[in-house]
């Protein structure tokens, strides 16, 4: 398998491959030039603040539109571009791209949006990583402090005097660090306190059980109140429901991401979305523990 031959290899295809595979090597090859192709695409799913009722952040999440498979999911094509390496490429358009169109928004008189962005494992293993990050800033003449990036757990466990450096030198820029799908990796709480990280993101998963399950409900409140005790922030992933809503509301967190408030937009329709925000926001803020 082309995986274990090492990175910057491509899949060979042959015949009495199934289904699955022929798409990914399909996916793999189309991968090249779809940069070029102009065929990726940013959405923005915004992060809504309980207490104020407003949208200070918003999330980039990148989408494929292929010419013949459709709109593709990066949970697809990100592992097959972080096979071959050509996730670094794509990092870098998906962060340019990112801060150009908050730019944008910007100048068109909206208030600042922080845009986080994702970033693999692959990307944070670039040795000139914090140059990439700094020149792209310069370029495009962004505030960092507008920028934020997400990592996850497993990224943490890497080389720690690499990771430490890096991610200090991106704090010093003045943008912030969250930790991506917390509590589903190897969680340590040491890596809290090591690493200079702003916000804490829980996971989707603990939020879905979270009117069933009273013990998931306990780890919620227990990763609320530790990021609390560090100074660090709390975003909660995947927030569907009223109830999902008023369960954290109780927990003390603030800052709410999911379908519940919007699915991920794109440019335009997240213009629209803050410009009507207040008004739509306001029933919650009314409200404090409305019901449906
Ligand atoms: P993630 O960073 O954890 O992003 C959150 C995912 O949850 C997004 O899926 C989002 O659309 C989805 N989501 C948001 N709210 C809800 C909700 O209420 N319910 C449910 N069921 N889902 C919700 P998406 O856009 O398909 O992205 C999947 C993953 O792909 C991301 O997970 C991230 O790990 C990766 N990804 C996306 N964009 C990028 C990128 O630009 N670079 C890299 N390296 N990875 C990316
Ligand atoms: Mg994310
Ligand atoms: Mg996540
Ligand atoms: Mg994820």
């Amino acid at each position: 398998r082309a995986k274990e031959q090492g990175k910057n290899q491509y899949r060979v295809y042959h015949s009495g491959m199934d289904i699955q595979s022929y798409r990914s090597f399909m996916l793999q090859n189309d991968l090249r030039k779809a940069i070029e192709r102009e065929e990726f695409t940013l959405v923005f799913q915004p992060r809504v603040d309980i207490d104020q009722g407003t949208i200070k952040s918003a999330e980039a999440l990148i989408r494929w539109e292929h010419l013949s498979w459709g709109t593709l999911s990066p949970s697809e094509f990100i592992p097959l571009a972080e096979e071959t390496g050509q996730i670094v490429k794509i990092g870098e358009w998906v962060l340019r791209n990112a801060l150009q169109q908050s730019s944008a928004w910007q100048k068109k008189g909206l208030p600042p949006i922080r845009v986080a962005v994702n970033f693999s494992a692959q990307q944070f293993l670039q040795k000139d990583l914090y140059e990439t990050i700094n020149g792209i800033l310069i370029e495009t003449n962004f505030n960092p402090e507008l920028l934020e990036i997400e990592i996850t757990e497993s990224i943490l466990m890497g080389n720690q005097t690499t990771i430490t450096k890096t991610l200090n030198q991106l704090r010093k820029l003045g943008v912030h660090i969250s930790i991506d799908d917390f509590g589903t990796g190897y969680s340590s709480l040491n890596y809290l306190r090591r690493f200079p990280v702003d916000t804490i993101k829980i996971d989707r998963s603990f939020i879905k059980d979270i009117s069933t399950l009273p013990k998931n409900n306990m780890l919620i409140s227990t990763i609320i109140s530790l990021a609390d005790s560090l100074n660090m922030s709390v975003v909660a992933e995947g927030v569907e429901t009223i109830e999902q809503l008023n369960i954290l509301r109780k927990y003390n967190c603030k800052v709410i991401q999911g379908y519940l408030f919007s699915p991920p937009l794109s440019p335009l329709d997240f213009e629209s979305f803050l410009q009507k925000s207040e008004e739509k926001l306001k029933f919650y803020t009314d409200n404090q523990s409305a019901s449906i």
